[in-house]
């Protein structure tokens, strides 16, 4: 029987996953439909629709801009959040909690939420053979992007964290916040500073930033140095990146972290596993 997923974002026709979605299906043989689902931007209407697709037997969605807070705020009423979820303050995956429909639970008071964006992140680094252990790490950006990866860069080894924004007082309230919530974040060093003022040496620098959207270039400090850097943005040229690479460092940007974070949800709703790797091939075969 075929199995239904679908992505809701406004907009949404510009969205790859229904493609990334269909490879991984063909690759371990399941038969589903995954389409983009168009939702105005209200919070009523998303959880409109999403209690209408899972009540009409929707096996899972991701949720994309500007909807992952919303989806946040719905799960933490209704079925749950993994503690991915809870640290970045948002839901890209639902599901249904099927423990709680056992107990009796409406399928609507049952939709739980999961964040696989960072997570996919720290497993594209390490697919292109970029050491997380012991790194020293920095990070641009201090909205939802940055917020979710924190907790699995940390959960990967590093050594230290930087956090830097345009607005310093951001970074600095992100660090408190999830240092006061998460035992394993407060743990660690995380330091947080002025994009313009991040400087020295580090393994790895990661653009978390929306500022590609823009065109606009990120005042970065000449004495800031790197090995790797790696922006979230893709499928255009990045200054980022070329400011790293024309100082020698290894760089990528974030198709690897879309198609990362789309297997890690394809693989909580179905129990397949996904060869990334594959996937990714195939992938860019057909671009
Ligand atoms: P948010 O709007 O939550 O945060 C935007 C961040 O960018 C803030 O830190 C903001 O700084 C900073 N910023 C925006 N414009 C500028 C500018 N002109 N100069 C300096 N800093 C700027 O966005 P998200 O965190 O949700 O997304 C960030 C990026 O990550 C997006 O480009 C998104 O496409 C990408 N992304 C990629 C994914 C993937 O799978 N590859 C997954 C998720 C996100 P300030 O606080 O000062 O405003």
């Amino acid at each position: 029987m075929t199995q239904h997923f679908i992505v809701i974002g406004n907009p949404i026709a510009h969205s790859k996953s229904p493609a990334i979605h269909e490879q991984f299906a063909r690759q371990v043989g399941a038969d589903i439909s995954y389409q983009r689902q168009y939702c105005p931007a209200d919070d009523a209407s998303f959880i409109a629709v999403v209690e209408a697709f899972f009540c009409g037997g929707g096996v899972g969605a991701n949720v994309t801009v500007p909807f992952k807070q919303t989806a946040y705020d719905c799960c933490a009423a209704r079925g749950g959040l993994s503690d991915h979820a809870k640290t970045a303050g948002a839901v890209n995956t639902l599901l249904i909690n099927k423990a709680l429909v056992a107990k009796g639970a409406s399928i609507a008071e049952a939709i739980y939420g999961d964040n696989t964006d960072g997570q996919g992140l720290v497993n594209h680094i390490a697919s292109l053979g970029w050491p997380l252990a012991d790194a020293r790490v920095a990070l641009i950006g201090a909205g939802g992007a940055a917020r979710g990866v924190i907790l699995p860069l940390v959960e990967a080894g590093i050594d230290t964290l930087t956090i830097a924004n345009r607005t310093v007082s951001k970074a600095t309230d992100l660090v408190k916040e999830l240092s006061d919530t998460s035992p394993v974040i407060a743990a660690k060093k995380i330091e947080s500073c002025a994009t313009s003022e991040l400087s020295g040496a580090f393994d790895i620098v990661i653009n978390a930033t929306s500022i590609g959207l823009s065109g606009d270039t990120l005042p970065l400090d000449n004495n800031l140095n790197c090995q790797y850097a790696y922006d979230m943005m893709y499928g255009r040229a990045l200054p980022f990146l070329q400011h790293f690479a024309a100082r020698d460092a290894q760089v990528s940007e974030g198709y690897g972290m879309l198609i990362g974070q789309a297997a890690l949800s394809f693989e909580r709703w179905t129990g397949h596993t996904i060869d990334v790797a594959k996937a990714t091939e195939s992938l860019s075969q057909k671009s």
